[in-house]
């Protein structure tokens, strides 16, 4: 059978969380907290569950559940989505990146891509027939190079996917990267699907540059976002997209056959916990100890560190220690030095090798001081 994927095999993430159980290593590879939720999130999605909230929401998912969401929007970054008709909840980001890709990329059109990107977005563009056009970023800035993605855009662009802040390099969009993007889609058609999931850990007291900020951005733009990150629940899979009407509209077509509905007593259950705003404003304070305390850790290492102004993902250059590709790097130091990593190279379609590999510190501290251990003998 040809197959309709056929450059996809197993990911990384779930390559090294293997090896990482196979050989005892510490798992900072793929990203998730090692600490539990706040119990309070628990208790009100049983109540939910004990509420009678237990047969199919409506499609485009429950209605305090999307209200909340709005209002959090229209709270943080002052853009008022209407809870019926351009806020869906979706079945984790990624099922609403694949959504929003499918529902707008038309076969031959182009869709620009900024690697190193998250794994998730290049099968949907294939799936949806797309060709993507790709704009790389290098070590060990990763700074957007907006002349070359000006220069990507053609008359057959149709999309351009950012991700703010970035997995896997932890640098953020600011106002002034932001305005560039708003000037290059001026007076074009594109859209842009803009991957937000990781808007609640930004540090040192900076902004997020939520394409919702942006009027103009925003009336062009597909907005996902993901509980998972937020609260700490990445296995629960419950995000949303908010995107103006008439994208909602044709998202909503796809969405409808593709899950029709997400679990009903997360959704009660989160836009209860989500009353209290409180758990996510407190988030980047929270992360921000566990990367102070990771980078203060590596400082003491011969791991060179790279900025993290974003995300819980912590990239560092390995140069001093070796000269490994990226992959064999992270296999060795996983089955060797017992700590698992993700070399960055995976997020990018060809062979690239800049001798990074990223960390995830959503651990706890004795986790994290556990790995620094190890990786303080190298
Ligand atoms: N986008 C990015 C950039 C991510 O890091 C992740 C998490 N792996 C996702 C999307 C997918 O999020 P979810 O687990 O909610 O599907
Ligand atoms: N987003 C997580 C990461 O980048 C992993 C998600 C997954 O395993 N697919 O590590």
């Amino acid at each position: 059978l040809p197959s309709r994927l056929p450059n996809v095999g197993t990911t990384i993430f779930t390559v090294m969380s293997a090896l990482a159980a196979e050989r005892g290593a510490v798992n900072l590879g793929q990203g998730f907290p090692d600490f539990d939720c706040d119990p309070r999130i628990v208790d009100a999605v049983s109540a939910a569950m004990r509420d009678g909230f237990n047969q199919y929401p409506p499609m485009a998912g429950a209605a305090p559940l999307r209200q909340a969401i709005a209002a959090k929007i229209g709270a943080l970054y002052g853009h008022a989505y209407d809870a019926d008709t351009e806020i869906t909840v979706t079945a984790g980001a990624t099922q609403g990146l694949l959504t929003a890709i499918l529902a707008v990329v038309h076969p031959g059109d182009e869709v620009v891509v900024i690697e190193p990107n998250y794994d998730s977005y290049l099968p949907a563009i294939e799936l949806a027939g797309g060709t993507p056009v790709f704009v790389s970023l290098e070590a060990p800035d990763y700074a957007i190079p907006f002349d070359r993605l000006a220069a990507a855009i053609t008359p057959r662009t149709r999309l351009i996917v950012i991700n703010t802040p970035h997995n896997p390099t932890g640098t953020i969009w600011r106002d002034a990267d932001m305005r560039k993007l708003e000037a290059i889609v001026r007076d074009t058609q594109v859209l842009v699907l803009s991957d937000e999931v990781y808007e609640h850990m930004v540090y040192d007291g900076q902004p997020h540059a939520s394409v919702s900020r942006y009027p103009a951005l925003a009336s062009r733009s597909l907005v996902v976002s993901s509980f998972g990150k937020t609260y700490h629940v990445t296995g629960w899979k419950v995000g949303y997209v908010a995107a103006p009407r008439a994208l909602t509209a044709e998202f909503r077509k796809v969405h409808q056959f593709n899950v029709f509905t997400v679990n009903t007593p997360m959704q009660i259950g989160l836009a209860r916990f989500m009353a209290d705003p409180a758990p996510y404003l407190d988030l980047p304070a929270f992360y921000q100890r566990k990367r102070d305390h990771f980078r203060a850790g590596l400082e003491r290492t011969r791991f060179r560190l790279l900025p993290c102004d974003g995300t819980y993902f912590q990239c560092v250059d390995y140069s001093a220690i070796s000269d490994m590709p990226e992959a064999d790097f992270a296999k060795w130091l996983t089955s060797e030095i017992g700590v698992a990593a993700i070399p960055v190279s995976a997020f990018y379609h060809e062979p690239h090798e800049s001798g990074i590999v990223r960390f995830c510190f959503a651990k706890k501290e004795s986790t994290l001081d556990e790995a620094l251990g190890r990786l303080a003998r190298l």
